[in-house]
């Protein structure tokens, strides 16, 4: 049985034969495919993989940007950063209390410790014990039982490009539901299926990201999973987001040239600059079809 990870249903056919990892260059151990489904449109791994196997996919070197061969990038990262910091804030309040589920180094969680707010958790999976300290204002944890057993409950969860990493996608999803407040909300940021970039692209659509991203969603894949973990969405916006053009057209340049670089080109940071104009047309012409969505769930 091949369902669906996003709506459950069981038709779908094969939308890419044996996707590569053009960035790190894994393999799975099994031949796996890039399923579509015919009832939402949304992308799944097939088979899909289990939470120990996902976790290996990432090496150490994974998406690390803090790097001297790659200035630009890292400066228009951590200028992102800081700008998204703050609209973050006058969104959801200083007072707000706030998980970022798949924080990754915590950075973002530091810029909105110095934005003003306080209450800040991030979770990342496998966190080790030297990482659970490195900004202060904000507590680490690396299991969502530590929170449940210490009774939290959240104003604000936040996905971002986090989702479509899941394995445990339900569970994951119902039990981030029980940690929010009355009034909290789930901000899941992450790529659109329905866009025309996907069928530019195709096998080298930047946001595969094979095998990292294990789903990929269109808006009625979203809405099919979020009744299924008792959510609602309450709003769909858009984030005019270069990256998935810049990795797009990345990955074709890897794979004309036959490159085994790992991670980013030295020209990424160009690619970024001329995919600006791009990814802000897309966003501004048909909303609902821009590359990267911003959805806002609730526990209705
Ligand atoms: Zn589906």
């Amino acid at each position: 049985m091949t369902a669906c990870q996003a709506c459950r249903s069981d038709f779908s056919t094969t939308a890419i034969a044996a996707p590569k990892d053009f960035e790190y260059f894994v393999e799975r151990a099994v031949p796996t495919e890039v399923r579509q489904c015919s009832t939402c449109g949304s992308l799944f791994q097939h088979p899909w993989p289990d939470k120990a196997e996902a976790l290996a996919f990432y090496p150490a070197d994974y998406q690390n940007y803090e790097r001297p061969d790659v200035p630009l990038l890292s400066k228009l990262l951590s200028m992102a950063q800081r700008r998204a910091a703050q609209t973050f804030v006058r969104q959801v309040g200083q007072d707000a209390r706030m998980l970022d589920f798949g924080c990754g180094d915590g950075s973002f969680l530091g810029y909105l410790a110095a934005e003003g707010m306080t209450d800040l958790v991030g979770y990342e999976p496998n966190l080790r014990e030297t990482e659970r300290e490195t900004r202060p204002k904000v507590t680490r944890v690396g299991s969502l039982r530590e929170l449940r057993d210490a009774g939290r409950t959240f104003d604000v969860i936040r996905m971002h490009h986090v989702i479509e990493h899941l394995t445990e996608l339900d569970s994951t999803m119902q039990g981030l539901r029980h940690l929010l407040s009355p009034n909290g909300v789930i901000l899941v940021q992450t790529p659109n299926v329905a866009t025309a970039t996907w069928r530019l692209f195709g096998q080298n659509w930047g946001p595969l990201h094979y095998p990292y991203h294990t789903v990929l969603f269109t808006p009625q894949g979203m809405e099919a999973g979020s009744q299924r973990w008792g959510l609602k969405i309450e709003a769909t916006t858009n984030t005019p987001m270069p990256t998935g053009w810049a990795m797009s057209l990345e990955n074709l340049i890897k794979r004309s040239l036959g490159s085994r670089r790992r991670g980013r080109l030295r020209v990424y940071g160009l690619l970024v600059a001329a995919a600006l104009p791009m990814s802000y047309a897309e966003a501004a012409i048909r909303p609902s079809k821009a590359a990267v969505l911003d959805y806002t769930l609730s526990a209705g």
